[in-house]
């Protein structure tokens, strides 16, 4: 069944004293949940192992309480009151054959410690670099301070042993680890032994490494995780001393595993950064060590992963984001149903789970963390209910995972899409710059679809309230989408903006349908997440002056919680646009816009020709409020349920719409929970005093 130039991918191959089945291996990610969530971390992994991974971890855990990364919810090994959750994951991630792995991170001058408030310990004293400038500085380490450390380490493996796991990797990387803090001459200014020299700084991973071996390595194996290029100049831990470190370690763990940079390098969206991005700062490494190599580069596509082996550049391919969308990718390629892949987008809503410390979710894949929370199965959905029929009314990402997943319920399902072409606003947005992987939402869906023989596409098909009450469907699913608003609502106004007729206003849709200003353009972005930004992209690439003004303190703010603000900026500025923070626009007048201040509300004029109103987006509900007039003649045309979701009942992201048009078909027919809380939760455990 399988093709047979993915053999290579399903080689199993030692790790130190363990073996691998395959190739395919999830290096740590997080999800939002950790040590909150302990049974939903632990499904989610468990999933992954019944999708045919080879190696599993966990997210970083936290491995001394006198290092920690408060707000982030990640995993904790304090005490031994930690191993039952803990255990709790391994078991799941052991469940099909997968070696399950545990991150310990020791995060030296990243955790700022909010929670214990214990002083941060770091090889030098500097202040603590975290998402947040917590106003803290780090002590630097004294000799005894890291004699406690190697003895903390030692105790977290031993800890880890009894929870289960067969690997620990070594947290060194993306500046969370404190092995690099030792690497690195920005962070590690000791006159010491364990600073200076390349030899010296690499003294803590060596001692701590051996220590472990020790401990436990008769029967774990252990993996040291550093970046492949800190990226930071010359101070920095760059590649060519990297090679240097591993060169001169050759055989210190018992797997390299390479990341790159900060984690915005690392985890870097497509709409900056290619597949396998980070091939040529890999290339090479597995010559100057006798220990396997892992590498990541949001692997999709199994000829690329084969092509990683076969040419000796990797040993192991790593996926976060890759497993992430899809957790049966390697049953798929050895099932020879590669095109049943549900490829990664690049899009980063998962790492925005964790950024905002509540639960991730995934784009393409709805059921991402909800496997224990709601008993979701990425590849399996319940069972067909009473009804038999359902009409799916719009194909955007909302209606078409409706439709897919309904499908495989066993609903007959019919799609009306109004346009003549399926997709709704990823046909849209795809076209757009730096956007065009995120087309996979609709090209995954559209080729499910094809396969599936109960489900009827209707394209160029706009419906009315009448003509479905004709149809005779049972069910009704409005995924009719929205519409930006051109009148300025949004955070800044609550209601429209005065704007004098005479000024051209744009919205997002108007760009998108090919309606284009020309001149000196503002974009007023109120929306604060891509779209300003990559409209501003657009603009500027067709030859407008851009200006684009924003009442935040951030170009495309919400975008640092997918870890993308900070290159939309580098791109912005490189493409000539102006940017103006902490302004709105208050009026749009026939010569420009009048700005405020954020903050002194000062006003300011700003010359254009036009401006694009990026804000607020216009729920299309009109037909679901039309049908839903005329319930009483529900009956007659045999309905039982009308349903409005997605963009249509409240606009968000593209992730919300595949998960509100998956909780649709997961729920229909099903029994009314009443006022239940409609997941599951941990709660924990009240101590006796
Ligand atoms: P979502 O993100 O919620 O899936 P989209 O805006 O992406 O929403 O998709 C909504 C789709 O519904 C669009 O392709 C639009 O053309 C289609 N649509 C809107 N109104 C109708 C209608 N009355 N009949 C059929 N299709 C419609
Ligand atoms: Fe990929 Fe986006 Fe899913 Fe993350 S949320 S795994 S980036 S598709």
């Amino acid at each position: 069944m399988r093709d047979p130039r993915y053999d290579i991918l399903f080689e199993p191959l030692a790790i130190g004293p363990l073996r691998a089945k395959n190739r395919f291996y999830q290096v740590p990610h997080c999800n939002g949940g950790g040590y909150r969530d302990p049974s939903a971390a632990a499904a989610m992994r468990g999933i992954k192992a019944e999708g045919g991974w080879g190696v599993i971890f966990t997210e970083q855990t936290e491995m001394h309480h006198t290092s920690e990364i408060t707000p982030f919810i990640e995993l904790r090994l304090w005490d031994d009151k930690d191993i039952p959750a803990l255990r709790k994951m391994s078991a799941a991630m052991k469940s099909h054959g997968a070696l399950a792995g545990i991150q310990l991170a020791y995060s030296g001058i990243n955790g700022s410690n909010l929670y214990t408030k214990e002083v941060p310990l770091a090889p030098t004293a500097l202040p603590i670099r975290t998402f947040t400038n917590d106003p803290v500085q780090a002590r630097a380490m004294d000799k005894a301070d890291i004699r406690n450390l190697r003895r903390w380490f030692v105790n977290a493996a031993r800890r880890s042993k009894a929870a289960g796991f067969d690997l620990i990797c070594l947290y060194g990387a993306h500046g969370f680890g404190i092995f690099q803090h030792f690497l690195s001459r920005a962070t590690n200014q000791r006159g010491d032994e364990y600073g200076g020299s390349l030899e010296n700084r690499s003294r803590f991973a060596r001692e701590v490494i051996a220590d472990m071996r020790d401990a436990v390595g008769d029967t774990m194996a252990l993996t040291l995780r550093v970046s492949l290029d800190e990226s930071i100049g010359e101070l920095g831990f760059s590649n060519a001393e990297v090679r240097d470190f591993i060169e001169m370690n050759r055989d210190l763990p018992d797997l390299w595993d390479l990341a790159q940079g900060t984690w915005e390098d690392c985890s870097g969206p497509s709409r900056f950064k290619e597949e396998a991005a980070q091939e040529a700062l890999v290339r090479g490494i597995r010559d100057l060590t006798d220990k396997p190599v892992v590498g990541v580069g949001r692997f999709t596509s199994p000829d690329v992963m084969a092509r990683m082996i076969r040419q000796g550049t990797l040993d192991f391919i790593g996926c976060a984001r890759p497993s992430i969308a899809d957790p049966f990718l390697p049953r798929k390629v050895e099932e020879g149903r590669v095109e049943d892949i549900r490829e990664c987008i690049g899009c980063n809503i998962c790492i925005t789970g964790d950024m905002t410390m509540s639960i991730s979710r995934c784009t393409q894949n709805p059921t991402f963390m909800e496997e224990w929370r709601k008993g979701w199965h990425p590849e399996r959905m319940n069972a067909k209910g009473g009804s038999a029929n359902v009409l799916v009314v719009g194909s955007g990402p909302a209606g078409l995972e409706a439709a897919r997943a309904l499908s495989l319920r066993g609903y007959d399902v019919a799609i009306a899409e109004a346009r003549d072409q399926i997709g709704g606003r990823v046909a849209r947005e795809r076209l757009l710059p730096g956007l065009s992987a995120w087309g996979r939402v609709v090209d995954y869906r559209q080729y499910q679809l094809s396969q599936r023989p109960n489900v009827e596409t209707y394209i160029g098909s706009p419906l009315d309230a009448a003509q479905i009450l004709e149809f005779g469907f049972e069910n009704v699913c409005i995924v009719t989408g929205a519409s930006w608003r051109a009148d300025g609502v949004g955070r800044q106004h609550v209601v429209p903006m005065p704007m004098d007729p005479a000024m051209p206003v744009f919205t997002p849709d108007d760009i998108m349908e090919g309606r284009v200003p020309s001149g000196r353009v503002v974009v007023y972005d109120d929306d604060h997440y891509y779209m300003g930004g990559v409209v501003a992209e657009l603009l500027a690439g067709k030859g407008c002056e851009v200006t684009l003004i924003t009442p935040a303190p951030y170009v495309s703010d919400w975008a640092r919680n997918t870890l993308e603000q900070h290159a939309i900026h580098v791109r912005l500025a490189g493409a000539g646009v102006t940017i103006v923070l902490n302004r709105g626009v208050t009026a749009i007048r026939p010569d420009g816009v009048e700005t405020n201040c954020t903050y002194t509300d000062r006003r300011d004029l700003t010359g254009c020709d036009a401006v694009v109103v990026v804000a607020a987006r216009h729920p299309n509900d009109g037909l679901y409020h039309a049908l839903a007039a005329r319930q009483a003649d529900w009956a007659d045309g045999g309905i039982r349920t009308v349903r409005l979701i997605g963009d249509a009942a409240a606009p968000g992201p593209i992730a919300w719409a595949t998960y509100a048009g998956h909780r649709y078909a997961r729920e229909l027919d099903e029994p009314d929970i009443g006022d239940d809380l409609p997941f599951r939760r941990e709660l924990a455990e009240l101590a006796a005093d």
